[in-house]
């Protein structure tokens, strides 16, 4: 008697599935690029796969407080608002716009799943799955709970929304040694320690240790009662210069303004970062230190005063053990204080990318094409596979801009995202989509300017032409020593 599923007109469990698009990775890169490929080709089919239990990728493993690190306004997928457009009336960022929670982005993009994706019919969704390459380069998905594999036909292309692999400290334990007895934990335990200690040091200066000092000063422990392990010190972004809303439209754009005309003015490296501290554009911790490492890390003027009331400020690199009575550092040892909680924030954030073309023959890797701007580039690149011809036409417009790493990469950023600006530019269908698209934080810095608003217009004006002085000079800037 036939009883296989096929006989009553379904596919066997094991039969290979069909689809246009193998999305593998739910993270934020993946459902940006997925929100805006349904729009662009409503014809294609997706299967999504990622081994976690739901979309969001790493800000499933964020610590409690986390927030974004810059306005929610042009985050999320393009399709829908991530929260709501307000102002934050307490606390550190106060006066600037609201930063999503971590939980209020989890949400966000389990919504669209929940509410976009799988409605459309379009969009196939295995969570708890794993994606493996077979030797023979054919594409198998296996599932953590019913361990069934599966191979997978691919039509047109598999999106790999893996590659910034983001280190977070709770999936990432410290490359440090630990003596049996020392207090240390990852900074997502620091909401649960039972009780209060005589001393925190923080091990890590990206913006999850800022983010651990900050909480730490907010809930009441002295300045004094902290010490911060500070491998290197980073230039920082002030985030009230990235800001939504026709009432900053002239600063965000003085901003922009300033940072082309450090490139193009400027003679040297160095003279650049000297211009853009004296603007106002970069910030640093210390003005005595010079940083030797810039993550487009954002901060706002009242973090920064709150950060410096911490003195005891470690500056002998990378933390290598705690002993009960000594650290060891790459540039020297340190006594321990007594009863001191160790808060591990060391894990490196978005890492450097591969280098890689974004569209790779039977592949597409999600990588950025404009600075700091990941769900951005998700969205647009998901554009240009959708309307542009042919894979060198493509990479053209999209040559990918490399996570930074030292103060360097800020020019290195400028250049690939000028060059990819110009050629957006000449494309009339981008030009559009550009101008609507809620995640390209231009347009929606510039939402509300008038045809008749001649004020406003003279200084997009002016920023357009600082930009295309900019890019013409980075080359000679770039040739020259750091
Ligand atoms: C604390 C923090 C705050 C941030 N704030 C901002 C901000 O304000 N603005 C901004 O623009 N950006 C911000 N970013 C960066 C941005 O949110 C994303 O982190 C970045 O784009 C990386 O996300 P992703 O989707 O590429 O990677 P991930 O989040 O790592 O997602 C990749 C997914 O792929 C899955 N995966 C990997 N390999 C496989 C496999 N073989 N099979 C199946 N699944 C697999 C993983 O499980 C994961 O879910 C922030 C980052 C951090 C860490």
């Amino acid at each position: 008697m036939e009883t296989s599923q096929a006989a009553r007109g379904r596919a066997p469990a094991d039969a290979p599935l069909e689809t246009d698009y193998l999305v593998v990775g739910a993270g934020a890169m993946g459902m940006a690029f997925v929100d805006s490929l349904l729009s662009e080709q409503p014809e294609a089919q997706v299967l999504m796969v990622d081994r976690q239990h739901r979309p969001g990728g790493h800000w499933n493993h964020a610590y409690p407080w986390v927030r974004l690190h810059q306005p929610s306004a042009w985050y999320g997928v393009a399709s829908r608002e991530l929260g709501s457009v307000d102002k934050d009336t307490l606390g550190l960022n106060a006066g600037l716009y609201r930063m999503a929670t971590g939980t209020e982005v989890l949400t966000h993009f389990e919504q669209v799943m929940q509410q976009r994706f799988l409605p459309s019919g379009r969009v196939r969704w295995l969570p708890m799955t794993d994606y493996q390459r077979g030797a023979d380069g054919t594409h198998r998905v296996v599932s953590h709970v019913g361990s069934q594999a599966r191979t997978v036909r691919v039509r047109r292309r598999l999106v790999d929304a893996t590659q910034l692999r983001p280190e977070v400290p709770s999936t990432h334990p410290p490359r440090y040694a630990r003596s049996p007895g020392v207090s240390c934990i990852p900074v997502n335990e620091l909401v649960s320690t039972p009780r209060a200690y005589a001393r925190y040091t923080v091990v890590g200066s990206g913006k999850t240790g800022i983010d651990a000092c900050l909480w730490l000063l907010e809930h009441g422990v002295a300045p004094a009662q902290i010490r911060w392990i500070m491998p290197r010190d980073a230039w920082m972004l002030d985030r009230a210069n990235y800001q939504p809303g026709l009432e900053n439209f002239e600063r965000n754009m003085t901003h922009l303004a300033d940072q082309f005309g450090a490139i193009a003015e400027a003679g040297t490296p160095a003279a650049v970062f000297a211009r853009l501290e004296a603007t106002g554009a970069l910030l640093r911790l210390d003005p005595t230190v010079e940083p030797t490492m810039y993550r487009c890390c954002t901060v706002t003027q009242d973090e920064l005063t709150a950060l410096r009331t911490i003195t005891d400020v470690v500056r002998l690199g990378r933390l290598r053990a705690i002993e009960p009575t000594r650290l060891e550092l790459d540039r020297g040892s340190l006594p321990a204080v007594a009863d001191t909680l160790y808060i591990d924030c060391s894990a490196a954030g978005i890492k450097p990318m591969p280098r890689l073309p974004v569209f790779d023959g039977e592949r597409i890797n999600l990588l950025l094409v404009r600075v700091c701007q990941p769900l951005f580039s998700a969205a647009l690149i998901a554009y240009v596979e959708s309307h542009v011809d042919g894979d060198a036409a493509r990479n053209a417009m999209c040559a990918a801009v490399p996570i930074p790493e030292v103060p360097r990469d800020w020019i290195v950023m400028w250049a690939l995202t000028l060059a990819n600006t110009a050629q957006w530019a000449q494309h009339e269908g981008l030009s559009a989509w550009l101008r609507n698209c809620r995640l390209n934080s231009n347009a929606v810095m510039a939402r509300g300017v008038t045809p008749d608003d001649q004020p406003r217009l003279a200084l997009l004006a002016q920023v357009s032409a600082l930009a295309q002085q900019a890019g013409a000079r980075v080359p000679a800037l770039l040739a020259m020593p750091s």
